[in-house]
C-alpha cells in the first residue's frame, strides 16, 4: 500500500465551498480520494476543481445545526456507496466582549463547531464499524484549542472541546482502527479572519508574532490532512497538529 494514497476513499468534508474546506477537499483529491461536500450553499467552485483532477464530487447541501447528521450521512452513502474518511472542517466565529456576549453567539457556535462535529463522527464511525472498515476522522481545530483567544468566548470553547473530544473518540475508536486526530492552524487568510485583517493594528499584530512571517493559506493545511487521512498516520490517534507557521512554538 501507497502511505501517502487516498484511491479509492471517499471522503467527506464540511464547509467544503471557500476557505480551509475547500483547501482540504482539493488536497485528498490530489491524494486520490473521491469527495462528498457538505455545504449550505451550492460548491461548484470546488465541485470543478476536483473533478479537473479526476476524482467524484459528490454533494449534500445543508445546514450544519439544524439538519439531523444521521440524514446528512444517509445521504452522502446513498450517493458515494459509503464513507471512510469524515474531515469535521466547517466553523464559524462570533466576535464581542465576555462581560457582554449573547445567548445566541454562545449557541449558534458551539451547535456547529462543537455539537454537529461530534454527531458527525458518531454516525460515520458506526457506518465504519458496521463495516468493519478502518477510517480517519479529522477535526479542525484552532490556535485557541490550546489559548485562551480575546472577545471569542464561544469559539474558544468549541475548539478547546475539539480538542478534548478529538483525544475522547480516539480512545474509544483506535480499537476499530478509526484514526481520529485534530489539525489546528494558525492564523490563515481566509474570511474567518477576514476582521481581524482588516484591523490593521489586530493585523501587524498577529503577522509580527508568526515566525514563519506570513499568514497561513487553504494550500499550507494540504500535506498534514492528507497525512492524517491516509495509511501513514495508522498509529497516530489523539494527536492535534498545529500547522501554524511556528505561533505555537514561539
Ligand atoms: P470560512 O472561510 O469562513 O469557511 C467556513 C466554512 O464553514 C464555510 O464553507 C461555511 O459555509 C461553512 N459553514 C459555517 N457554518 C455552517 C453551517 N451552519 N452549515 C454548513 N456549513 C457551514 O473559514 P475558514 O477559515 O475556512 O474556516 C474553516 C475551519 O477552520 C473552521 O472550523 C474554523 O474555525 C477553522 N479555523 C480557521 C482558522 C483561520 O485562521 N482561518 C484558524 C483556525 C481554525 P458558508 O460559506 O455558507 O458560510
Amino acid at each position: 500500500m501507497k502511505l501517502f494514497s487516498l484511491h479509492g476513499q471517499i471522503a467527506m468534508v464540511t464547509g467544503c465551498n471557500k476557505g480551509l474546506g475547500q483547501g482540504i477537499a482539493l488536497a485528498l483529491a490530489q491524494a486520490g480520494a473521491d469527495i462528498v461536500g457538505v455545504s449550505r450553499r451550492p460548491a461548484d467552485d470546488t465541485k470543478h476543481q476536483v473533478e479537473a483532477l479526476g476524482q467524484r464530487f459528490y454533494t449534500v447541501e445543508a445546514e450544519l445545526g439544524q439538519h439531523a447528521p444521521s440524514e446528512i450521512v444517509s445521504q452522502a452513502i446513498v450517493q458515494a456507496g459509503k464513507l471512510d474518511i469524515l474531515v469535521n472542517n466547517a466553523g464559524i466565529i462570533r466576535r464581542a466582549p465576555a462581560i457582554e456576549f449573547s445567548e445566541e453567539d454562545w449557541d449558534a457556535v458551539l451547535d456547529v463547531n462543537l455539537k454537529a462535529a461530534f454527531f458527525l463522527a458518531q454516525h460515520v464511525a458506526k457506518h465504519l464499524i458496521e463495516r468493519q472498515a478502518p477510517g480517519k476522522i479529522v477535526n479542525i481545530a484552532s490556535l485557541l484549542s490550546f489559548q485562551g483567544g480575546i472577545r471569542v468566548p464561544s469559539y474558544t470553547a468549541s475548539k478547546s472541546g475539539l480538542l478534548g473530544l478529538t483525544r475522547l473518540l480516539a480512545n474509544e475508536w483506535a480499537a476499530h482502527d478509526i484514526n481520529v486526530n485534530a489539525i489546528a492552524p494558525g492564523y490563515m487568510a481566509t474570511d474567518n479572519t477576514q476582521a481581524l485583517r482588516d484591523d490593521p493594528e489586530r493585523h501587524d499584530e498577529i503577522l509580527g508574532r508568526i515566525p514563519a512571517g506570513r499568514w497561513g493559506t487553504p494550500d499550507d493545511l494540504a500535506g498534514a490532512v492528507i497525512f492524517l487521512c491516509s495509511d501513514a498516520a495508522r498509529y497516530v490517534h489523539g494527536h492535534t497538529l498545529a500547522v501554524d507557521g511556528g505561533w505555537l512554538a514561539r
